[in-house]
């Protein structure tokens, strides 16, 4: 099953790469929509929130533990910023390999468009 964010876990596809562990990888957005825009996904191909099951639960929280220490790293900590991920249609969703956005750098609107 081709999938691109697969493939950029498997360096088949080039990317701005500035995390990487045993779990997860995080690299920036080729099409940023904030001064600091970058993908946290987990190296297991989950296409949505919607697959996620208990056994998720772990992979998961390390992504957000992850995406806080990337912020920290960017210098977001105390301005602030957003994590997001969408889902399907409504949510946004366009790459069905599960990220988390890190969106910061500028005041973000609330609500999101
Ligand atoms: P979403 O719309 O939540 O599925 O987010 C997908 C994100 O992936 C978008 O913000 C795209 O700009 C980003 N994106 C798509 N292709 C690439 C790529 N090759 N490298 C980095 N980011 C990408
Ligand atoms: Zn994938």
């Amino acid at each position: 099953m081709a999938c691109l964010f697969c493939d950029i876990c498997d360096r088949k596809v080039p990317s701005d790469i500035i995390y990487e562990d045993s779990k997860c990888l995080a690299f920036r957005d080729i099409d940023p929509g904030a001064p600091s825009h970058i993908l946290v996904i987990p190296k297991k191909h989950l296409a949505s929130l919607n697959d996620l099951t208990e056994d998720d639960s772990a992979i998961m929280g390390h992504l957000m533990i992850c995406a806080a220490k990337i912020a920290a790293t960017e210098g977001l900590s105390d301005s602030g910023y957003r994590l997001v991920v969408n889902c399907n249609k409504d949510g946004g969703q366009t790459v069905f390999h599960i990220h988390i956005h890190i969106l910061g750098g500028r005041r973000l609107h609330w609500p999101p468009g």
